[in-house]
């Protein structure tokens, strides 16, 4: 309804004057250039696990799961998964 347009399997190529340079698949095909303001990187991830160490330090057993364990990768199923078998295993 406000125009936004979805694009699917993109390679970002790079970012000049010109804006974003996309490729698709690949093959990097169908090179095009979008006129962008603004490119927002949502990129790098940490794992924060200062509470899980502050409780070893007192002796609580703790599960460390998900992001907390390995921020490296997007992958929501393995944390959805080690949240499940923890649980279970509880
Ligand atoms: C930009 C981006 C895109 C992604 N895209 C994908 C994707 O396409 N596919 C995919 O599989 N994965 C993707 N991921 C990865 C996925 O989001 C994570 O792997 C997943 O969310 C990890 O789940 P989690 O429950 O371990 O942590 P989170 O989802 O980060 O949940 C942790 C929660 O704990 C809360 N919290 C933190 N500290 C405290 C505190 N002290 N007290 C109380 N609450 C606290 C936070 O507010 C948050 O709600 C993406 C991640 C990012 C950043």
């Amino acid at each position: 309804m406000k125009g936004v347009e979805q694009l699917k399997g993109v390679n970002y190529e790079k970012v000049d004057d010109a804006g974003l340079h996309i490729t698709f698949g690949e093959e990097r095909t169908d090179a095009r250039v979008l006129d962008v303001e603004t490119v927002i990187l949502c990129t790098g991830q940490e794992s924060v696990r200062d509470l899980d160490e502050a409780l070893a330090g007192r002796g609580v057993k703790t599960h460390v799961i998900g992001g907390a364990a390995l921020a490296a990768e997007l992958d929501a199923k393995r944390a959805i998964r080690q949240g499940t078998e923890v649980a279970a295993a509880l």
